[in-house]
């Protein structure tokens, strides 16, 4: 485990790799929310969708979130803290009219990037096209 969340994710770039495959173009790391530090992973600015890549640990994924035996308030109000944030923007960005798509860690890259390429295609009006 990372001590530090960093930017550039083995599973974000497992990702990116795999939307690249499916000849999707995007801006990685991008301020969305205007007076807010909060980035989103991976940007699809013209069709407005959101991403996010959540490491499984930091972000209290359902399914993997185990709390430290050391410490666990101070987790405990990190991840909460984390997963509230993570609400926020959502909800923020959503009523900015974007669509916000959540992947996970433990998901398989090539099956988020399908949810995403979905996604991406069905609000560009190309579906059939792409
Ligand atoms: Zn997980």
């Amino acid at each position: 485990m990372q001590a530090v969340p960093r930017v550039h994710t083995k599973p974000e770039v497992a990702l990116r790799a795999a939307l690249y495959g499916l000849g999707l173009r995007f801006r990685i790391n991008v301020p969305l929310l205007p007076g807010l530090r909060r980035r989103a992973d991976i940007v699809f600015r013209s069709v407005k969708v959101a991403c996010f890549v959540h490491g499984c640990f930091w972000h209290g994924c359902p399914s993997h979130l185990c709390w430290p035996a050391r410490n666990p308030a101070y987790w405990r109000d990190k991840i909460e803290g984390n997963r509230a944030r993570d609400a926020d923007t959502t909800r923020r960005l959503r009523r900015a009219g974007w669509a916000v798509v959540v992947c996970w860690e433990h998901e398989a890259p090539g099956r988020a990037a399908a949810r995403i390429a979905r996604l991406v295609r069905s609000r560009s009006g190309l579906a059939g096209a792409l």
